[in-house]
């Protein structure tokens, strides 16, 4: 069985606590390795190694620093192929899509590459008599970073990207169910120019989470995870110090209004639901037709669409979707679809006993389709993040409006709509921190940032973009004068600008 170790001060740092995490095939359902659980000892000397670098790293000019990421860049589009098969073979997300989930990360990067002029400060000169202000962002120190199965190269990414490329160095603790990739992200990084300790990758679960979260020596925490676990880093996180930004969970609406050119909308929805097997925070689950006759019609294409899709193993290029993460994930979609016939809904396509020849062992499920979903229902207010589209009817705009603004996560919506005005005033009273018009996953370029709203986000800046500069430095103001000539009299009071 092929062992998975941490990565620390540029070099593999094989576990010693005896405790392990599978990673599976999930095309296959078999355990193809076996992940090392860190001890709190190897933790801590992943963060001494990265306080020792950190300090040369940020004496580097940021030019230097952005060439680093330049050739980071470089050397993932040499690995791509290899980067995607192995990412495949551990989510189980189709090769074109882990793909798309490298390439987004990268793009983070290629953002990163202009460190050099975003990281200027601002000057004024002769603010007052003989007096000059000016302010630098400096790096916090070493920053630490926990990411979710979904996206194992592009969060990650995401993080380090910004958080090095402005001076700090950093603890990645990838998700335990497809860490390899993140492994190979950190080798890239040594490779391309970083010195040993700046990007530092160590595995585990709860327990180096806590680690983590408790470490004296660790200045800010990225977390991206589901609510719950978001929440509790937030809270742990701040509780001992640090700054802490933590995306959660999702439940994404789709509005669709009357005018909708519907053929597109449903190749839209088919994709942002059923892509990744919905495991997608920005993935749209919920699709809100407004007016009977455009649900009727919404769920009668719907319903040949969904005929259409193919599910298949992860390295089958006609696939649109391969198997989900794991047994336990997969049984928990099932058990949803479940609840949701016991609650009420109609289910009108059921992915339940959907096979794969071959492949039975395999994390498969079909997708499937709900009508008649209501607010109250728990299928409706929680995250199913599996194939699963349900349809909520609305009444009127107003309502639609009201679907997404009143539920407790608020990552993303969109509006699909030819109404320019409607789109516009939907974008602006909507309860939700992403919108798309006419966009089924409006996941924003790297230069803009990444954050959701209500339990989707906990902390005040987003990711990547301005904001991840922001989240990742700390602003130093210096007030500066050089007198000559007499003393001046002592000042007992504030100075203010005359
Ligand atoms: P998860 O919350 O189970 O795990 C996330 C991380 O937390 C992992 O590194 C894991 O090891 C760690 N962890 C697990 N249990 C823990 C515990 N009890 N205490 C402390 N840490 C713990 O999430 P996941 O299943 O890997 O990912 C899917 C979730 O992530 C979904 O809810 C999805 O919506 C969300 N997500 C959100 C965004 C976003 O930007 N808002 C992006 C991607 C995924």
């Amino acid at each position: 069985m092929r062992d998975i170790a941490h990565f620390v001060n540029g070099q593999t740092l094989i576990g010693t606590s005896g405790r392990f995490g599978d990673v599976f095939n999930p095309n296959t359902g078999e355990v193809q390795a076996r992940v090392q659980f860190a001890t709190d000892a190897e933790i801590d000397a992943a963060v001494q190694a990265a306080a020792k670098a950190q300090i040369g790293w940020a004496a580097t000019n940021p030019q230097r620093r952005a060439r680093v990421m330049f050739d980071f860049k470089r050397l993932i589009e040499r690995d791509m192929n290899t980067l995607a098969e192995i990412l495949s073979s551990e989510h189980g997300k189709v090769i074109a899509d882990s793909k798309g989930d490298i390439q987004r990360g990268l793009e983070v990067i290629e953002f990163a590459c202009g460190i050099p002029h975003i990281l200027k400060g601002e000057y004024t000169e002769g603010a007052g008599p003989g007096i000059d202000v000016y302010s630098m962002r400096q790096p916090l120190g070493v920053a630490a970073g926990i990411t979710p199965f979904n996206f194992p190269a592009m969060i990650p990414m995401w993080m380090f990207g910004i958080a090095i490329a402005v001076g700090n160095s950093f603890i990645l603790k990838p998700s335990e169910k497809d860490p390899t990739v993140p492994v190979k992200l950190a080798e890239l990084m040594m490779e391309a120019g970083a010195p040993a300790g700046v990007l530092n990758v160590i595995h585990g679960d709860k327990s180096a989470v806590d680690a983590i979260l408790t470490h004296p020596d660790i200045k800010a925490v990225s977390f991206v995870g589901s609510s719950d676990i978001a929440h509790y880093v937030y809270q742990t996180g701040t509780a001992h110090g640090k700054r802490v930004q933590a995306m959660g969970g999702a439940k994404n609406h789709g509005i669709v209004l009357p005018d909708a050119d519907m053929a597109q909308v449903v190749k839209d929805l088919s994709g942002a639901a059923f892509g990744s097997a919905g495991e997608r925070c920005m993935a749209l689950p919920v699709v809100v037709p407004v007016g009977k006759k455009t649900a009727d019609e919404l769920r009668e294409r719907l319903v040949a669409e969904i005929d259409t899709l193919k599910v298949g193993v992860s390295t089958d290029a006609d696939a649109h979707y391969g198997p989900v993460v794991s047994a336990q994930h997969r049984a928990k979609i099932a058990d949803y679809i479940r609840i949701g016939q016991e609650e009420g809904a109609e289910l009108v396509v059921d992915g339940r006993d959907f096979h794969l020849q071959g492949y039975e062992k395999g994390f498969f499920i079909g997708p499937s389709l709900f009508d008649g979903v209501k607010k109250g229902m728990k299928t409706y207010q929680e995250e199913i993040f599996g194939p699963v589209l349900q349809i909520v009817r609305a009444e009127s705009f107003e309502e639609a409006l009201a679907l997404p603004s009143e539920h407790q996560y608020g990552n993303g919506v969109a509006i699909f709509t030819r109404n320019g005005r409607a789109a516009r005033e939907f974008a602006s009273r909507v309860n939700v921190g992403m919108v798309g018009i006419n966009v089924p996953i409006p996941v924003p370029v790297a230069y803009h940032t990444f954050g959701g709203w209500k339990r989707s986000a906990f902390g005040d800046t987003n990711q990547h973009g301005v904001e991840g500069v922001k989240f990742y430095t700390k602003i130093k103001t210096i007030t500066a004068r050089w007198p000559e000539g007499e003393v001046e009299d002592s000042a007992f009071v504030i100075p203010t600008m005359k």
